[in-house]
């Protein structure tokens, strides 16, 4: 990797999380991802291993047995596991923000008994929360659930579940309140559903533009009766706790972005320096030279608007507004270099022989789940308006 910024701010924890990060996404991801591309296969054997090396669930905390790593950390990593693969990359990333709501608003047993498991084996989870209608518009989803003694009885459909055919446990965000004139701050309550409820209705695998090694299906819920001890923090708050997840799951979605981006300035210096044209190296041609340099400025600025995002969490800090800025930011950069590398790879760029026409198909979904483009844009100008009005 043609890596400008050197690693001399990194810990030695974090110096050594990358070498194994960077190790793995090299000599088990990369090697099998155009296979699992091609299959459509979900990874098992490979986040097996990872799971092995402590390269997932990072942020658990340590009194569920887990390492409790800080969002920087975790960017790290992911950027590197990314390199590889951001299929699988994702069927991780999602673990974690499966795992988040639990993280931040979970009681002891709660994270005990559903985050513990998987520090003692190889698990995944899922974040359920988009449904057909409804994925922006998160305010607008109809999952119902209804209170039945000391239970809840859910109802509903969700669609664009990532981990959705292997999960076992779901974080699932459902109606508590009928009444359409209830804010979305109070309408809602999180629950963690598990796997294996009777109800709980697993669809296809569906058959996605680019990241293919990662399962996205749609879930029902058919009368799934789950226990009031799993609702999460209290009912009429789920709204806030889904929404609250982001802050700390999307700078490593940026982090997966920048590593995608990465991998396409790498495979195009490569192949740049060796393929000619009109007696040159096609590098040598300033037309492609400058695209090359284009796609520098945007892997180093989105890793730097990565890593602030992080940092700002790791600090304690309401970190919203860098959070988007990251994720809208990296997932531009990440498109934009991925067709840039088709570019420069020519007709061979178009062909699956070569690994480039992969990244382009992967990075579009950067710029859609977990807040699209667009949403990230709102949230970034309501942030910016907020803090101007403060400041008149
Ligand atoms: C592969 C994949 C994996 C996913 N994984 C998960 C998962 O694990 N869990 C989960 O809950 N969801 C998941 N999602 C869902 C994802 O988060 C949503 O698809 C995304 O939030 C967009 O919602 P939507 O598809 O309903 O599009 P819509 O909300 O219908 O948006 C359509 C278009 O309109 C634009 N738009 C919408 N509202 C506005 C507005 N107010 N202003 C300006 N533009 C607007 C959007 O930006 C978009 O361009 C996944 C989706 C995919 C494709």
């Amino acid at each position: 990797m043609f890596v400008v910024m050197e690693d001399r701010e990194l810990t030695p924890e974090q110096k050594e999380y990358k070498e194994s990060a960077r190790k793995f996404a090299r000599e088990e991801i990369l090697p099998r991802a155009a296979e699992y591309d091609k299959t459509g296969e979900y990874p098992w054997e490979t986040i097996k291993k990872a799971w092995k090396l402590g390269l997932m669930n990072l942020h658990i905390p340590e009194h569920c047995g887990g390492m409790n790593l800080g969002i920087v950390d975790t960017c790290i990593v992911t950027e590197e596991l990314a390199y590889g693969c951001t299929g699988v990359q994702t069927a991780i990333e999602a673990n974690s923000l499966g795992q988040m709501p639990i993280i931040i608003s979970g009681n002891a047993e709660q994270q005990k008994k559903y985050l513990g498991r998987m520090t003692e084996e190889p698990l995944m989870c899922a974040y359920c929360v988009t449904e057909p209608t409804a994925g922006s518009d998160v305010a607008g989803i109809k999952t119902r659930a209804e209170k039945k003694g000391n239970t809840y009885v859910l109802n509903g459909q969700k669609m664009w579940i990532t981990n959705g055919g292997y999960a076992n446990w779901f974080f699932v965000l459902a109606r508590t309140v009928a009444d359409p004139k209830v804010p979305a701050s109070k309408a809602f309550t999180g629950f963690i559903v598990d796997g294996d409820s009777p109800g709980v209705i697993r669809g296809r695998k569906e058959l996605n533009m680019g990241q293919r090694a990662s399962d996205t299906r749609g879930i029902t819920f058919e009368d799934v009766v789950v226990p009031s001890e799993n609702v999460l923090g209290g009912e009429g708050i789920g709204f806030k706790i889904a929404m609250g997840a982001f802050d700390k799951t999307r700078p490593s979605v940026a982090a997966g972005a920048v590593g995608l981006a990465q991998r396409a300035l790498d495979e195009a210096t490569k192949y740049s320096m060796e393929r000619k044209t009109m007696g040159k190296l096609i590098c040598e041609h300033q037309a492609v030279a400058f695209m090359l340099a284009d796609m520098a400025i945007g892997v180093e600025s989105a890793r730097l608007a990565t890593l602030r995002s992080a940092w700002e969490i790791d600090q304690g800090r309401r970190n919203t507004y860098y959070a988007s800025i990251a994720k809208a930011l990296a997932g531009d950069v990440a498109n934009k270099c991925a067709a840039d590398a088709v570019q420069i790879f020519g007709g061979n760029g178009f062909n699956s022989e070569y690994p480039v026409e992969k990244l382009m198909r992967d990075a579009k979904i950067y710029q859609i789940y977990e807040g699209t483009a667009q949403i990230q844009r709102m949230i970034i100008s309501r942030e910016l308006l907020a803090q101007a009005q403060k400041n008149i």
